[in-house]
């Protein structure tokens, strides 16, 4: 069965299922952990449909590839297409606000980005991306203090509030539709905060827009 968007209701999200328009290193924390440079401008990448998993089915950490990293992302779902826009037409475009793990085997990213060479199948493959189910628009007042935590086994290991966002997100949608038109049932990953580590099968995760949304899920 493919992957579906849903409320956080369990109500099907009548959009269909798009690509996923990603930032890297839109928290200056999270850049220096991994001793990047903080960019001057958005860092983008994409994972295609086929790295949407639910976050609530037990997360599947790929086995044979070095360490594979969580990172929690704020997601955005788009519900009209962009192209070009500013950010009063890039806030009307929201569907849905949620979570997800851009997960990241670490040491293939590292070889590629060493050699110079695109990151795609560190970031992009299959189940790479799982993704919550989404709140309406209407639940989070304000884009520029959404508080994000990850917590693995009982212990808080990201804990990032939007507001520490280099791009803030409705900017981050308008500089993204300059390249990429978004479409109706895309989502765009707004970054992770610092914290980022190796997820271990077997560890339990607590995934929470703190106060709004929260789900339970498991590595395997
Ligand atoms: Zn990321």
């Amino acid at each position: 069965m493919g992957y579906q968007h849903v409320r956080t209701d369990g109500s099907a999200i009548e959009l269909p299922v798009g690509k996923v328009v990603c930032v890297g290193r839109n928290y200056v924390a999270h850049a220096q952990e991994l001793n990047n440079p903080v960019p001057t401008e958005p860092l983008l990448f994409m994972k295609p449909s086929t790295a949407l998993v639910p976050m609530g089915e037990p997360v599947r950490v790929p086995q044979g590839h070095g360490s594979v990293h969580f990172e929690t992302e704020l997601a955005i779902l788009i519900g009209e297409p962009l192209s070009q826009v500013g950010e009063q037409a890039a806030q009307h475009a929201i569907a849905g606000i949620g979570l997800a793990l851009d997960l990241t085997l670490r040491e293939v990213q590292d070889k590629l980005k060493q050699k110079g060479h695109p990151w795609e199948i560190a970031k992009a493959f299959d189940g790479s991306c799982p993704l919550s189910p989404f709140l309406t628009p209407a639940c989070v007042p304000d884009l520029g203090d959404v508080q994000v935590r990850l917590t693995v086994d009982g212990e808080v290991r990201q804990d990032g509030n939007s507001a520490q966002m280099i791009t803030p997100i409705l900017k981050l949608l308008s500089y993204i539709s300059q390249w990429f038109t978004l479409q109706p049932g895309d989502v765009v990953l707004t970054g992770t905060p610092a914290g980022v580590g190796e997820l271990q099968p077997g560890s339990d995760l607590r995934v929470e827009i703190v106060d709004l949304l929260r789900v339970d899920t498991r590595a395997v």
